[in-house]
């Protein structure tokens, strides 16, 4: 182990005053190998940089130009490994600028070394960090620009469609409205996280209750317009968007629960998250399912089965990244901004429901005739009443775990188990 001094820039009086922020002036040594070397965290402890990470100017992601101070004095060597009381690495909250360290343990993302916020941010510095690189960017814009996307189809669709008369259509609409609203969650979710430990939690919770709203939209379109011959007016079929209803209740609370055990137990935490989302999914997909690996029947023997199996592929792959953490658990510090797999994992979930949504649009179209005559579609009060109590029942929970995180003694949610 080498304990190393870090010469990847040159600072002002920043670290030494501990308050006063200084000019920085990057250094011709902008990218220096750190293998085997030492950082010292926020938290006080010294971790190990892994092999093949380097620490950067850009990497350490400090906005140098909003640093400015009189009594800056250039050309001083800035040591990571100092021991500075952990606050003294964190500038100042009212500015964009990202941490020049780990933020504490609650903040962390495995394999993610540089490019992380000011764990007590503004609203403002959070907005501001759109237009700033920090390991949050990607994530936000990943959802921000389909949001867009899947707004200017929705709006496409309602305008060609006599809503009034076209009770045919409102499942898709109720469908494409949900399809909205999961990344616009999530992209306010990756905003406003860095503004403090319970908004981040707060925030990550409205993000799951927004993608179970989803899933119960899919259940809903599917109902409508996937559902293979033989499942039609069954039992299954019946039962199958009421206890859709049930499944995003359970995995919301599931998933907020998860939250809880983010630090003390990170592998249960994971496993249960995995979970919340995996069996509404799992759910929603059984008549899909049915469909692709077994006698659907001649209507739904269609030209939607391709996108409903590239949709498939791509939730399978977009599964994989959001558990394996490839491919910056491989290399720490190399993904930090650009190419993580929490950004891969944004990318494919949205690949995966542009393929949904043609497959879905293509089953309403070609099958419109055939269920017309043989579907007993749900009627408007029933997908109301559904979404209703998802709406409901998902903000019960949000509401209960948020108050939780203000009853539970902080060194209790956050302190690591050993
Ligand atoms: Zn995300």
């Amino acid at each position: 182990m080498t304990r190393v001094s870090v010469p990847v820039w040159e600072c002002g009086d920043w670290l030494d005053s501990q308050r006063e922020p200084g000019s920085c002036v990057p250094s011709s040594s902008r990218s220096r190998p750190l293998e085997g070397h030492e950082i010292l965290e926020p938290t006080g402890r010294r971790r190990e940089v892994g092999e093949g990470s380097s620490l950067t100017a850009q990497g350490l992601g400090v906005s140098c130009s909003r640093l400015q101070s009189s009594s800056a004095q250039p050309g001083r060597k800035l040591d990571a490994t100092r021991a500075v009381p952990p606050e003294t690495l964190w500038p100042p909250s009212g500015l964009t600028s990202v941490l020049l360290s780990l933020p504490p343990q609650v903040f962390h993302e495995q394999g993610i070394l540089f490019g992380y916020r000011h764990p007590q941010s503004s609203a403002t510095a959070c907005v501001l960090s759109l237009f700033q690189m920090t390991n949050e960017t990607l994530n936000i814009w990943t959802h921000l620009l389909p949001f867009w996307f899947f707004v200017w189809r929705f709006v496409t669709a309602l305008s060609v469609t006599d809503i009034q008369n076209d009770s045919y259509s409102w499942p898709l609409f109720v469908y494409m409205g949900t399809s909205c609203v999961y990344p616009f969650a999530s992209s306010c979710a990756h905003t406003f996280s860095s503004m403090s430990k319970n908004a981040r939690h707060i925030c990550y919770f409205l993000d799951y209750g927004a993608v179970n709203l989803f899933s119960l939209g899919s259940a809903i379109a599917y109902s409508a317009y996937s559902i293979p011959d033989v499942m039609v007016r069954t039992a299954f079929h019946d039962c199958y968007v009421p206890l859709a209803v049930l499944n995003t209740i359970l995995s919301t609370g599931l998933s907020c629960y998860s939250r809880f055990l983010e630090v003390q137990k990170p592998g249960l935490c994971k496993m249960l998250r995995v979970l919340a989302f995996a069996y509404p999914y799992t759910w929603d997909s059984l008549p899909i399912f049915y469909r692709l690996f077994l006698l659907p029947g001649e209507s739904a023997q269609n030209e939607a089965i391709l996108s409903h199996q590239k949709h498939m592929a791509m939730t399978l792959l977009a599964s994989f990244f959001y558990s394996a953490h490839l491919p910056e658990r491989l290399a720490p510090g190399r993904f930090d901004y650009i190419g993580h797999s929490h950004q891969l994992f944004h990318v494919c979930v949205i690949l995966a429901t542009h393929m949904q949504m043609e497959a879905i649009l293509l089953d309403k179209t070609l099958r419109k005739e055939w269920l017309l005559a043989h579907s007993r579609p749900l009627s408007f009060p029933q997908m109301v009443a559904a979404i209703l109590l998802c709406l409901v029942f998902s903000f019960s929970n949000i509401i209960y775990f948020s108050a939780a995180l203000y009853r539970i003694p902080e060194p209790e949610l956050h302190k690591k188990e050993t």
